[in-house]
């Protein structure tokens, strides 16, 4: 008997190819997690892959008795009840890298939109004017790029605008100790890369110690012209401090994907802000990035459901059966 696995949310169709094309996985694609079909073939599902849409709760993977693994065919697991599928023995997967370039290159149309009043031009010519002094901008080239997080994504950024001609600071307390060695000559302090870059990107994920990590005091104390650029995670930008200091000339510009609350509130004070470049949680929005992501997923999959290998699982050390998965 072949594997059933399910696949919803849109996943891309060409991303399962590892487990479509193998005669030891029967997958069935459902479109959204609403249809009736969808748990009537969790009931004999060995894998699930979702996007962010379905909420893979409690109650969903009592409906999914022979379940082994949920694939998230992207990062972030806010709809996934991790510790509800640890404790039946249930493996979550992500796709952490596929995301990657893309995330790296929407960082980069956020900081040259913001550097050259892109958007701000942009509606400015749509309102019947041709300002071209007021919307003078600024060269990138011999700037400095300070990235919080040089993890994937941020070093893909950190390349790019070395191509750009910047040069780069980098803080990231956590970095294995290979990529110490690799990225020594570009590491400083915090405080020295809150007072010394013309560009601030953030490439953290969001925990107690990063919440908030650009607020007012930060703010305060970054150069007269810089910028901010947030396609990490909401919350790790003080949304009120980072208007004000927009709105008082404080700082210069910001670009952000990502929001405390999504979607954005009709009444956040980002919206009233100058030189400011929002865009909806677009980071991983390329076609590219939705194979990427699936295949990534599905290769996972295919090694935890045949080989019982759950190492890629986000809950690995919590799955106290993994063995029992093949
Ligand atoms: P990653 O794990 O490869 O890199 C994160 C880096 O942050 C690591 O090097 C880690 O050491 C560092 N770090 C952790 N805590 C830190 C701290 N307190 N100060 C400084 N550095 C710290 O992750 P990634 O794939 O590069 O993703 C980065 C962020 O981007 C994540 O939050 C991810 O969820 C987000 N993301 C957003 C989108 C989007 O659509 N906007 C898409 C993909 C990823």
């Amino acid at each position: 008997m072949p594997y059933r696995v399910v696949a919803t949310d849109r996943v891309s169709k060409k991303g399962l190819a590892p487990l479509r094309d193998d005669d030891r996985f029967d997958v069935v694609l459902i479109k959204d997690s609403s249809d009736p079909e969808f748990v009537a073939g969790l009931k004999t599902a060995a894998g699930l892959i979702v996007r962010s849409a379905t909420r893979v709760d409690a109650s969903l993977l009592n409906g999914a008795p022979g379940l082994k693994v949920v694939g998230r065919a992207g990062v972030g697991v806010d709809n996934i009840d991790v510790a509800a599928a640890s404790e039946r023995g249930v493996a979550v997967m992500n796709a952490p890298g596929g995301n990657t370039i893309s995330a790296a290159e929407l960082t980069m149309a956020l900081l040259l939109a913001v550097a050259r009043r892109v958007t701000v031009a942009d509606r400015s010519i749509r309102q019947g004017r041709w300002e071209r002094s007021s919307l003078q901008g600024v060269e990138l080239r011999g700037k400095t790029l300070g990235v919080i997080g040089a993890g994937r994504i941020g070093w893909e950024v950190a390349k790019r605008c070395r191509a750009f001609g910047m040069d780069v600071v980098v803080y990231d307390p956590y970095l294995p100790a290979d990529r110490v060695d690799e990225l020594h000559p570009h590491l400083v302090s915090l405080d020295s890369l809150i007072e010394n870059s013309d560009v601030i990107t953030l490439h953290v994920p969001l925990n107690a110690e990063t919440r908030g990590l650009i607020g007012d005091s930060t703010l305060g104390r970054m150069r007269k012209g810089a910028f901010v650029l947030n396609v990490s995670r909401g919350g790790v930008v003080d949304e009120r401090a980072l208007a004000e200091a927009l709105n008082n000339g404080r700082i210069a510009g910001a670009g952000l994907d990502v929001y405390e609350h999504e979607p954005l509130s009709p009444d956040s004070p980002l919206l009233d802000a100058p030189n400011l470049v929002l865009t909806p949680h677009l980071g991983a929005s390329t076609k590219e990035a939705q194979i990427q992501v699936a295949l990534e997923v599905a290769r996972s999959m295919r090694n935890a459901l045949v080989q019982g290998d759950v190492s890629a699982a986000i809950n690995a050390s919590d799955l106290a059966n993994a063995s029992g998965l093949s």
